[in-house]
């Protein structure tokens, strides 16, 4: 089935969508794919900033079915395109809020109102960046945010990982496979980490750690990173390191401002399914790294995605 692309303003009207997808990337776009092969006519809101995080990912090689890697855009245009196939409709716009508290839920649009029956959220969650002197220029040619998808870029190279909590020891940990040595920078010397956790990196024999140390400025030449100058905070002394890898873990934060509280969080943001991927509140259902805080993957978000389609399929069904 192929439907004709709508304009935006042919979208809205007064009609109310069966599912409206907030957010794009692998948990949105196969949302929509199950909801459209569902003939549910899904809507989608995929941000200005469509494809979400792997759009800053150089090569996916974990992605089952892609034996010779993918490049991250390049996945999330077929991804896209696989959906637009059934009938996704999707908008390359950003929703500004939503209104949760009756049915059918509202959806603003540059100012423009929709409703659903349903709506799946996958807007997913940003990696914080550190923000030091050095660091946008740096960003994909060097500094990540993400060892598990750019780790095998650094074999024997020295890498360094911003952090002390258990994403800096899990990232540390897992790129020892690749680097021939790893230095964790944190800016004090008590660490978040879970003691197992910590161990693990600590006691492995290509891990440092530096405590007491924050990133001042990243220096490089024109083929990409060099080092950090780093900083004690406690005296304001500087000392640099050299490293071609740099991977910052320092935290992530869900996508979730526009929801304005409707939904159940936990203490950091993440939304909270209450039945399968539903939310607190019936008839909203939530996938990928919005609700994730554990896997964080591309192929965990896209089959969280087809969870929640089939979740709101069925509870559409039982609504009649
Ligand atoms: P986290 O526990 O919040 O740790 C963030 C770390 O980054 C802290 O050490 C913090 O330092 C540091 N930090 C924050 N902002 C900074 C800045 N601007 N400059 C320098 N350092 C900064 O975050 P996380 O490690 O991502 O973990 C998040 C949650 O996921 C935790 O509950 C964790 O247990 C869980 N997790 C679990 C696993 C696992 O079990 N396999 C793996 C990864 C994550 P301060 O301590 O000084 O604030």
């Amino acid at each position: 089935m192929f439907k004709e692309r709508r304009t935006l303003g042919e979208a809205m009207s007064e009609e109310v969508r069966n599912v409206i997808i907030i957010g794009s990337g692998p948990a949105g776009y196969t949302a929509g794919l199950y909801s459209a092969r569902a003939m549910l006519e899904p809507l989608m809101f995929a941000g200005y900033m469509s494809g979400g995080q792997l759009m800053l990912t150089s090569d996916i090689e974990n992605f089952p079915g892609y034996p010779q890697g993918i490049g991250g855009p390049e996945m999330m245009m077929q991804l896209r395109e696989q959906a637009e196939r059934f009938g996704l409709e999707v908008h390359d716009k950003n929703v500004e809020r939503v209104d949760v508290s009756e049915r059918p839920f509202k959806v603003w649009v540059e100012g423009e109102e929709f409703r659903a029956q349903t709506l799946i959220i996958c807007t997913g969650a940003e990696a914080i960046w550190l923000g030091a002197e050095g660091e946008d220029a740096q960003k994909g040619r060097g500094i990540s945010t993400c060892a598990t998808c750019d780790g095998a870029f650094f074999r024997d190279e020295e890498i360094i990982v911003v952090g002390g909590g258990d994403s800096a020891m899990e990232e540390a940990t897992f790129l020892t496979r690749f680097a021939s040595k790893v230095t964790i920078i944190h800016r004090r010397d008590v660490f978040r980490a879970s003691k197992v956790m910590y161990d693990r990196a600590a006691e492995h024999p290509k891990i440092e750690i530096k405590p007491f140390r924050s990133v001042k400025k990243w220096l490089s030449d024109e083929k990409g990173l060099t080092g950090a100058l780093l900083e004690d905070p406690r005296d304001g002394s500087t000392e640099e390191i050299a490293c071609t890898g740099a991977f910052i873990a320092i935290g992530h934060k869900p996508i979730t401002g526009f929801l304005e509280g409707q939904l159940e969080t936990d203490d950091s943001g993440y939304l909270l399914h209450h039945e399968h991927t539903m939310t607190s509140v019936p008839g909203v259902f939530a996938a990928g790294d919005v609700v994730d805080t554990r896997y964080r993957q591309a192929i965990t978000a896209a089959g969280m995605g087809c969870s929640a389609a089939i979740d709101a399929e069925r509870w559409l069904e039982d609504q009649h």
